[in-house]
C-alpha cells in the first residue's frame, strides 16, 4: 500500500496482531456452539467465560463462579447495546413513567433511539452543554420529573472527545431513584471506569474502538434492573440476548480490552504528548484555527479543529490524496453534509463547524507523522483558502 497515516483511531482501530491470533482458532478448530452438548463446545464455552471475567473486572462490576449471574452481555457491537439499553429499558419501565433524559451530544445510536421511543409516546429532554461539550448538570438535576426513568449521557464523545462528569451524573440518577446509562464506546479502555463507584446502572461498550475486532460488544446491566430481551430468540447470555455468540469476537475482546489495561497509563501518556504537539502546531502554525471541546477533560487521543475559510470535505479529500486518515467529526455522518450536532451544540457558529477536521491519536501514531500530517495540512488549507472569495475579503478587512 502507498503511504497511509491513520488518524481516525476514533472511528475504529486496527486489530492488534496478538488478538487476531487469539481468534484464530475459535474459527477452524474450537468451532463448537458453545450452547451443546459435546467437550468442543465446552472449549468455547469456557472462551466466553474467560473473556467476560476479564471484561467484568476491567468495570469493577462483580466477579461469580456461576456464569448464569453475570451482569455482562454480549452484543454485536456498540449501536446494539444503546438501543438494548434505551428502548428495552424504556419499555420495561414503561408502567412508572415515559420520561427519558438524555444530552444532545450523544451519537446517533442513542439519540436515533430516542427518537424512535418518542415516536411511540415517550418524552426525551435533550439537555444541553457548555461550549466546551460539558452536560450542564443544574439542567440535568432539573429535568427529572416524577415519570423519569432512565438518564442516558455518553462517557467520551465521539468527535470531540470531551469526558463528562460520570461519576456526579450516576450521583444525582441515584439521589432521584432513576435509572443511569452511559454509552462508554469511546472511554472504555481509554480511561478507568467502575461501575460501582460512577453509580453506572448499564454501560455499552464496543471492541473495534480498542484494538479488537470489529461487530462485537457488551452492555453491562446492574443485577435487578428489568430490562428486558431486545433479540428475541434462543435463551443464550441469560434469556437476555438471543443468538449464537460471537466465540472468535468475544475471544478477540477479551484479549485486546487485556492488553487495552495492561497498557492504559502508558498509552495514554504517549497519545496525549502526540495529541498536544498536534494541537500546538495547528493552531501556532495555521491562522484562524481553533480547537473544539474541552482542554483538560478530553480523550488521550482526540483532536477536533475547526479551519475557518475551508469546507470539511475538501480538507479530507486533499488530505486523503497525501495518504493522511482523518474526519470530520463522527464516522457515521462523514457521507451528510450537515454541520455536526454535537458541534452546533456547543454553540460553534455553522461557518465553523463546516470546517471542522478530527484528527484522533492511536497506539501505533509517531511523531514523524504527526509532523508530516501538519506540513500537509499547512499547505492544503493555503491552497483551499486561495481559492476562497471569503478568506480575501477577510485579508482585506484584516491585513
Ligand atoms: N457510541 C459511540 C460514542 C460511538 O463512537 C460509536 C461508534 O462510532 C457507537 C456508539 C457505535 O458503536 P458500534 O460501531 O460498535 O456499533
Amino acid at each position: 500500500m502507498d503511504k497511509l497515516i491513520y488518524l481516525d483511531n476514533a472511528a475504529t482501530t486496527r486489530t492488534r496482531p496478538e488478538v487476531a491470533e487469539a481468534m484464530a482458532p475459535y474459527f477452524s478448530e474450537y468451532y463448537g456452539n458453545p450452547s451443546s452438548f459435546y467437550t468442543l463446545a465446552h472449549k468455547s464455552a469456557a472462551a466466553i467465560k474467560e473473556a467476560r471475567d476479564i471484561i467484568v473486572e476491567s468495570i469493577g462490576a462483580q466477579k461469580y463462579d456461576d456464569p448464569e449471574k453475570y451482569d455482562v452481555y454480549f452484543t454485536a457491537g456498540g449501536t446494539e447495546a444503546d438501543n438494548w439499553a434505551l428502548i428495552a429499558t424504556a419499555e420495561a419501565y414503561q408502567d412508572k413513567g415515559k420520561h427519558i433524559i438524555t444530552s444532545a451530544v450523544e451519537h446517533h445510536a442513542v439519540l436515533h433511539s430516542c427518537q424512535y421511543l418518542e415516536k411511540r409516546g415517550f418524552e426525551v429532554t435533550y439537555v444541553g452543554v457548555d461550549k466546551d461539550g460539558i452536560i450542564k448538570l443544574d439542567e440535568l438535576e432539573k429535568a427529572i420529573r416524577e415519570d423519569t426513568i432512565l438518564i442516558s449521557v455518553m462517557f467520551a464523545n465521539n468527535e470531540i472527545g470531551t469526558l463528562q462528569p460520570v461519576k456526579e451524573i450516576g450521583a444525582i440518577a441515584k439521589e432521584h431513584g432513576v435509572l443511569f446509562h452511559t454509552d462508554a464506546v469511546q472511554a472504555y479502555c481509554q480511561v478507568p471506569i467502575d461501575v460501582d463507584k460512577m453509580n453506572i446502572d448499564m454501560m455499552s461498550a464496543s471492541a473495534h474502538k480498542l484494538y479488537g475486532p470489529k461487530g462485537i460488544g457488551f452492555l453491562y446491566i446492574r443485577k435487578g434492573i428489568k430490562t428486558k430481551s431486545f433479540i428475541h430468540g434462543g435463551a443464550q447470555e441469560r434469556g437476555r440476548r438471543a443468538g449464537t455468540e460471537n466465540v472468535p469476537g468475544i475471544v478477540g475482546f477479551g484479549k485486546a480490552v487485556e492488553i487495552a489495561l495492561a497498557n492504559m497509563e502508558q498509552r495514554a501518556k504517549e497519545e496525549m504528548e502526540l495529541r498536544d504537539h498536534l494541537i500546538k502546531r495547528v493552531t501556532t502554525e495555521i491562522e484562524e484555527v481553533s480547537l473544539n471541546g474541552c482542554q483538560k477533560s478530553r480523550l488521550p487521543g482526540n483532536t477536533n479543529f475547526s479551519v475557518r475559510f475551508v469546507e470539511s470535505e475538501s480538507l479530507l479529500l486533499d488530505l486523503m490524496s497525501k495518504g493522511i486518515c482523518a474526519s470530520s467529526g463522527s464516522a457515521c455522518t462523514t457521507k451528510s453534509l450537515d454541520p455536526s450536532h454535537v458541534l452546533l451544540a456547543c454553540g460553534i457558529s455553522h461557518e465553523r463547524a463546516n470546517g471542522s477536521l478530527r484528527m484522533t491519536i492511536g497506539a501505533y501514531n509517531t511523531k514523524e507523522e504527526i509532523d508530516y500530517t501538519v506540513d500537509c495540512l499547512k499547505e492544503i488549507v493555503k491552497r483551499i483558502r486561495g481559492l476562497s472569495p471569503l478568506y480575501e475579503d477577510y485579508l482585506k478587512k484584516n491585513k
